[in-house]
């Protein structure tokens, strides 16, 4: 054991980004008194300081650690999310929103969405989105936390959208104030026992060496234990997901109001994200190397966005796919390090939460690592990653879009086996494949499905039933609730700034 303290298990995390301060703190904060942290970091190297939108989950992971919203707001200068406005992906012209809630109620058992297609066949109802409160919410550029009783106001969630370069830094001080130890150093070489295989140390370049039971490798896309120590295999999936680039460059605000969503505009090789904080707006054009010079992508950035650019694009390398395994011989992965896929739902921050939780719930706190628990966080991960790849690849394929070569490639491409079963469901029947563990449930893909065009053959019978003249006045009366509970609700920035002493550095 590395501690002085025989009980202590020693933990070293490798990494001081977004997932290294995020792993740190919940394994400090949630095994008290069980484990000793220490970080090592290299400001050498520095962090990959993109990832501006985040998911509803990470309202939770804050929470437990018992870090305050209003303090967490502030120091990143965050807005709120209700979802994301996709722009051109079914179809030039055309868009939706993905809401962080859900659209309108079940009736006698049979899913809203199936009155919804009965009555669109015949011409008696509005658009999917209005029977939703996030959506209608965020296109009106309101926002009011969500209430917590049973009423309309309680079915929509909210994330953030903040500043990553200072998400990381709040976390550090968060950290340390909670008894983590920060190394700075680079790490040259990787110590492991010649019998088990397992990393026993990390040497730095002046020749520190960090010794430890279990290592977290939070090093980024370098992927230094899991990756390069321990050589876990990587799954390429460039071959469904074939950005590999993304130019990023903040501009300034052009007008009073704060979308409280994220956008995201599909653009000849890829898309554009558009994402606004309290004090700049981040952009960023994430594209495929196949398509379109790393170059002219970063003029058809600039060329793009409203405001005045406040730097030039900065470029990042990337691919889609994971590691095999994210845990191997006593070597954790989490961030980048474990795998990436890409940011059109902003799901990357999700992941390293949920790595963190899970390693949490199966942490080997005798000292021993269980091969049971390993597989099943493994599993667990896996499953996390899958189905994250196959919702991502829907907004590519889901497509009538044939006016570039790279809308061509994604729309005529093969899709992996579980996404081909889940559309076909669809098309056939009307359903969402059910599960119950993972991301993105039936209010999210019926966003994008119905959002792109994809509307099934069939739908449930029972929703022929009764008098549709009859469903169309009650779904009118929602859409109408929904208006109203919109209408009462402040715009965003105005809420921003009445609660201003708490949440919102000066804008
Ligand atoms: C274009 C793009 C857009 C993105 N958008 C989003 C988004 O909207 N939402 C979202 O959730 N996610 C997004 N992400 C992902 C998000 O940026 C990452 O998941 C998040 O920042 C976590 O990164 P990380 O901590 O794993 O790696 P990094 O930030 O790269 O940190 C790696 C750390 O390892 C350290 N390190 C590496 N090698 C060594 C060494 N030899 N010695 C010592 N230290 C070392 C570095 O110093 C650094 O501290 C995006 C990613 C990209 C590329």
């Amino acid at each position: 054991m590395g501690s002085d303290n025989p009980k202590k298990l020693k933990v070293v995390v490798l990494g001081g980004g977004t997932a290294g301060w995020m792993s740190a703190a919940g394994l400090a904060k949630l095994l008290p008194g069980l484990v000793e942290v220490e970080l090592v970091e290299s400001e050498d190297i520095g962090i990959v300081g993109v990832g501006e939108a985040t998911l509803p989950h990470i309202r939770g992971f804050v929470e437990n650690l018992g870090i305050d919203e209003a303090a967490f707001m502030k120091a990143t200068h965050a807005t709120f999310k209700l979802g994301i406005d996709f722009q051109g992906f079914g179809k030039i012209g055309e868009s939706y929103i993905h809401p962080f809630g859900s659209f309108g109620e079940e009736v006698a058992g049979v899913p809203f969405h199936h009155y919804w297609l009965e009555l669109e066949r015949q011409g008696l109802v509005g658009a999917f989105g209005d029977y939703s409160m996030a959506v209608s919410a965020a296109l009106a550029r309101k926002f009011t936390p969500p209430t917590t009783d049973a009423g309309l106001s309680s079915t929509y969630g909210y994330a953030y959208q903040f500043d990553a370069t200072l998400f990381g830094p709040f976390m550090r001080e968060f950290g340390l104030g909670i008894g983590i130890t920060r190394t700075e150093g680079l790490v040259t070489e990787v110590r492991r026992d010649p019998e088990s295989g397992d990393v026993t140390a990390l040497v730095l370049k002046d020749g520190r060496v960090v010794e430890g039971d279990l290592f977290v490798d939070c090093s980024g896309f370098r992927s230094l234990l899991l990756g390069d120590a321990l050589e876990e295999p990587w799954e390429d999936w460039s071959k469904w997901l074939p950005v590999n680039r993304a130019a990023a460059m903040p501009c300034a605000h052009i007008e009073d109001e704060i979308e409280p969503y994220t956008r995201a505009i599909a653009m000849p090789a890829g898309w554009r994200w558009r994402i606004p904080l309290q004090h700049r707006i981040g952009n960023g054009y994430v594209f495929s190397s196949d398509f379109i010079s790393e170059d002219e992508a970063c003029e058809a950035l600039k060329a793009s966005v409203e405001g005045d650019m406040l730097a030039e694009p900065r470029l990042l390398r990337f691919r889609s796919g994971r590691r095999s395994k994210s845990w191997s011989h006593n070597v954790i992965a989490v961030g980048l390090a474990s795998g990436f896929l890409e940011p059109l739902e902003s799901t990357s921050i999700y992941l390293a939460q949920m790595a963190v939780t899970y390693l949490i719930e199966m942490f080997p706190l005798d000292g021993k690592i269980d091969p049971r628990d390993r597989d099943e966080f493994n599993r667990l991960v896996d499953m996390e990653y899958d189905r994250i790849r196959d919702f991502l690849v829907l907004h590519y394929h889901a497509t009538t879009r044939d006016d570039s070569e790279f809308w061509n490639h994604v729309r005529t491409m093969g899709v992996p086996d579980t996404l081909k079963g889940k559309m076909e469901l669809w098309r056939e029947t009307g359903r969402i494949e059910k599960y119950s563990d993972g991301l993105f449930y039936d209010a999210s893909w019926l966003a994008v499905y119905i959002g792109q065009g994809l509307l099934p053959q069939r739908h449930d019978v029972r929703a022929g039933i009764p008098d549709p003249q009859q469903v169309a006045r009650a779904m009118n009366g929602l859409r109408g609730a929904v208006a109203d509970e919109v209408a009462a609700m402040p715009g965003h920035r105005a809420f921003l700034e009445s609660e201003a002493a708490r949440l919102a550095e000066p804008v």
